[in-house]
């Protein structure tokens, strides 16, 4: 079954992060801990909190994360859910929908010109509809990502698993 996860409002940095690995993350920094707690026990997700009290609250599906550092908490998480990048870059990390391959023509207007001249694969978020493309930007997070596999931070993708577009 695939991993799925809430956070809490001080966690928007490593919400942003699973989201980037592949995982169907929530977060809203205005969710109060009532909130938090219904929404992780009715669709059955993971609460990361740094919250002791909250924890307690959503008992079995807390996590409590120890450390305010992305790199380390990421590590927990590893260490106790295999963490690891199950579908890179196949969903938004503003908002978590999965994005949708779109024609470069279909965004032309929307991305910087210079951008539109030299990338070719466009995808667009069908909730918020932000335009992502893999530019410089997710170059520098793949890089981190690379960089955490090879450290350990992050658990291996399985050999020859897809790596974008697909449900974790
Ligand atoms: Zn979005």
């Amino acid at each position: 079954m695939a991993l799925s996860f809430v956070a809490d409002s001080m966690l928007g940095r490593l919400a942003r992060w699973l989201r980037a690995l592949g995982y169907d993350t929530l977060y809203d920094a205005s969710w109060e801990d009532g909130a938090l707690v219904r929404i992780a026990h009715q669709e059955g997700r993971f609460l990361l909190t740094r919250d002791l009290a909250l924890a307690q609250r959503a008992g079995a599906w807390a996590i409590v994360i120890e450390s305010e550092a992305l790199v380390e908490q990421l590590a927990q998480l590893r260490a106790i859910l295999g963490v690891r990048a199950v579908a890179p870059f196949s969903r938004c990390l503003c908002c978590n929908a999965i994005v949708k391959p779109i024609s470069p023509w279909a965004v032309r207007e929307r991305v910087p010109t210079y951008v539109y001249a030299t990338q070719s694969a466009f995808y667009i978020c069908p909730n918020c509809g932000r335009v992502y493309w893999p530019g410089t930007h997710w170059e520098r997070m793949r890089a981190n990502i690379a960089t955490w596999e090879a450290k350990g931070v992050l658990a291996r993708s399985a050999e020859g698993s897809p790596s974008g577009g697909a449900e974790p």
